[in-house]
């Protein structure tokens, strides 16, 4: 992947070093992880999601539920471009991410609002709780922040066996598409829904096509920064979405697999849709709810 010349966001919050003075609490609701990191659902929900209002995407998007600036909370550096490799590497995936969606949302007519990111260390206060790094990378809804603990790269690397850069951005990405996802009002919709659900199984089956359309949507970024990548960068993100998936996940950490308590999707399925997104770059195809099985 070409990154080094390219910008940098100025929506990066670096609090790396505050981290691990929280103790006890975890992201209470709302947050969206990216591996099966399970951020307690409440409740579940119903299939009663209408996939046109989804995927009228991007038209309703500024007339749509009033999505609120989000509000800087606990004070880290704001604005300030990191000088590690690490840091300066996801600043400038973000930066790439805001031009892409900036593009998605210009053809349909709406305007785009980026998503802040903070890394931290160890844990970070969000409107959503406290998130901490054992959970892996989150986006937090109510206050619109991606949350990446950098040391979750080693892990995708040495545990997942999902090492380069495209995997990294992948992980970005999908956290994005989760800020997409709120954005457009499917998020909400899907909350709503998940408050009416009658079982566990049935929100997480929700869940799955949630998290699995924002795999799409991470596709669609890597559609429009194809000029960026060099060969092999699709099958690193490919890998990472491979690695990350929870029938996988499972089998590793109790070595059996239960579809029912799936919350992101398999191995398959997560590849599936990126691909899809990735093929088509068009949000129309990553119309996750609407597939009789996702
Ligand atoms: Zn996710």
């Amino acid at each position: 992947m070409r990154w080094e010349d390219e910008r940098q966001s100025d929506n990066v919050e670096d609090r790396r070093g505050q981290g691990g003075r929280f103790g006890g609490m975890t992201v209470r609701r709302g947050g969206i992880g990216i591996g099966t990191i399970v951020l307690a659902l409440l409740g579940g929900w119903v299939l009663g999601i209408n996939p046109l209002e989804i995927l009228g995407l991007i038209g309703g998007v500024d007339g749509g539920p009033a999505v609120q600036a989000p509000a800087p909370s606990a004070p880290g550096r704001q604005g300030v471009s990191p000088a590690d490799p690490g840091g300066r590497f996801v600043s400038t995936v973000l930066a790439s991410t805001e031009d892409a969606w900036t593009e998605v949302f210009r053809r349909g007519g709406a305007q785009y609002r980026p998503p802040r990111l903070v890394m931290f260390t160890g844990a970070t206060q969000t409107a959503c709780g406290l998130g901490q790094s054992a959970i892996g990378p989150f986006y937090c809804p109510e206050d619109q922040t991606v949350n990446i603990d950098l040391g979750f790269y080693q892990m995708l690397q040495q545990r997942f066996k999902a090492p380069g850069d495209f995997a990294q951005a992948y992980v970005v990405a999908h956290e994005v598409g989760h800020h997409v996802q709120n954005l457009l009002g499917i998020s909400d919709q899907v909350q709503t829904a998940q408050q009416r659900a009658r079982s566990q199984e049935q929100a997480n089956a929700y869940s799955v096509r949630l998290e699995l359309q924002a795999d799409c949507l991470a596709g669609v970024y890597g559609h429009f920064n194809e000029q960026y990548l060099e060969p092999g960068d699709v099958e690193e993100g490919l890998r990472a979405a491979a690695a990350i998936g929870d029938d996988r996940l499972q089998r590793q950490s109790q070595g059996y697999v239960v579809p029912e308590t799936f919350t992101h999707g398999t191995s398959e399925q997560r590849v599936r849709w990126f691909r899809e997104g990735f093929r088509t770059g068009d949000t129309a195809r990553c119309d996750t709810f609407r597939a009789a099985t996702p």
